[in-house]
C-alpha cells in the first residue's frame, strides 16, 4: 500500500532532551494525524532506544545508516539485524552525504538494502542529483541509474519494503526547494523507473527531501505523486516538524 510519510532524519545532531522535548510532544499530536499520515523519526542511532521508549509506538523510529554486512569484525558498524532487534521500522540508505563524504558506492548502497530487506525492514533509498547535473539535463537519467543499481538486488516479493527518497543534493540544508511541478515531474519519472523493474510502482511511496519546511510543504504534498517528505533541519524542531506533518490534505 502506497503510504503517506514524513520522516525526519536527524542528522548528527540531538540530544536526551531534545529526544525528550521532539518524540514526549509526538505522543499528543501523532493521535490526531494517525489517520493522514505515519510520523518517523529517524535520530542518531545512539538515541533510538531513548526514542522507542518516549514515543511509545506513538512515531516509527528509523536508523540513518547500516553496515553492508550482516554481523562480525567490522569495528565501528551497526547492523540491520540490531536495527531490527531495537524495534527499528526503517533504515536510510544511500543518503547523498554518505554517497558524497563517506564515498559510498552504487555496490554497497545495494548491499546495504540487501541487508535491510533481509532483516524485514523498510530501506528509504535516498536518490537525487547535484546543480551540476540538473543544469547540464542529465538530472533524470541520473536518478534513473542510482534507482536501478540501488534497488538491483530487490526480490519481486520485497516492494512493499522500498520507500523512494528524492533529494536533489542542491535542495539539502540550503533553504533552496525544487517547486513542486518539479518534484512532481521526477517523482513521476521514478514511479516509470521503478514500473520498468517490475515493481508496483503505483503501491509504492517516493518521498521529497531537500529544504521542507512547514511553508512549502503543503504545495508539495499536493502532487499527486509526492508521497510525503524526508526531512532534515526541521525535523530538529517540534513545532515545525508537527506543522509539516499536518500539511497533508485530508484527501490526497
Ligand atoms: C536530508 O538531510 O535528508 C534533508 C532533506 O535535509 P534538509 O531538510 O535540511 O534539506
Amino acid at each position: 500500500m502506497r503510504r503517506r510519510i514524513v520522516a525526519g532524519n536527524w542528522k548528527m545532531n540531538g540530544s536526551q532532551d531534545l529526544v525528550k522535548q521532539l518524540v514526549g510532544k509526538a505522543h499528543d499530536e501523532v493521535g490526531s494525524l494517525a489517520e493522514r499520515v505515519e510520523v518517523v523519526v529517524i535520530p542518531p542511532a545512539l538515541y533510538v532506544a531513548q526514542v522507542q521508549a518516549s514515543g511509545q509506538r506513538a512515531v516509527a523510529v528509523g536508523v540513518q545508516n547500516v553496515s553492508q554486512w550482516q554481523s562480525g569484525a567490522y569495528t565501528g558498524e551497526l547492523s540491520a539485524g540490531m536495527a531490527q532487534d531495537l524495534g527499528c521500522r526503517y533504515v536510510l540508505v544511500g543518503h547523498s552525504e554518505r554517497r558524497q563524504l563517506f564515498a559510498e558506492t552504487d555496490e554497497q548502497i545495494a548491499a546495504k538494502v540487501e541487508r535491510v530487506l533481509e532483516a524485514g525492514l523498510v530501506a528509504m533509498l535516498c536518490v537525487g542529483e547535484t546543480l551540476e547535473q540538473r543544469e547540464a539535463g542529465v538530472a533524470e537519467a541520473v536518478v534513473a541509474a542510482q534507482i536501478r543499481s540501488g534497488l538491483s538486488k530487490v526480490a519481486e516479493s520485497r516492494w512493499q519494503q522500498i520507500v523512494v527518497a528524492y533529494e536533489p543534493v542542491w535542495a539539502i540544508g540550503t533553504g533552496k526547494t525544487a517547486t513542486a511541478e518539479d518534484a512532481q515531474g521526477m517523482h513521476a519519472s521514478i514511479r516509470d523507473v521503478l514500473a520498468e523493474m517490475g515493481a508496483p510502482a503505483n503501491d509504492m511511496s517516493v518521498l521529497y527531501g531537500g529544504s521542507v519546511k512547514a511553508d512549502n510543504a503543503a504545495a508539495l504534498f499536493a502532487e499527486p505523486d509526492v508521497d510525503g517528505a524526508l526531512v532534515g533541519g526541521a525535523s530538529l524542531k517540534a513545532e515545525e516538524f508537527f506543522d509539516i506533518c499536518r500539511a497533508f490534505p485530508a484527501d490526497h
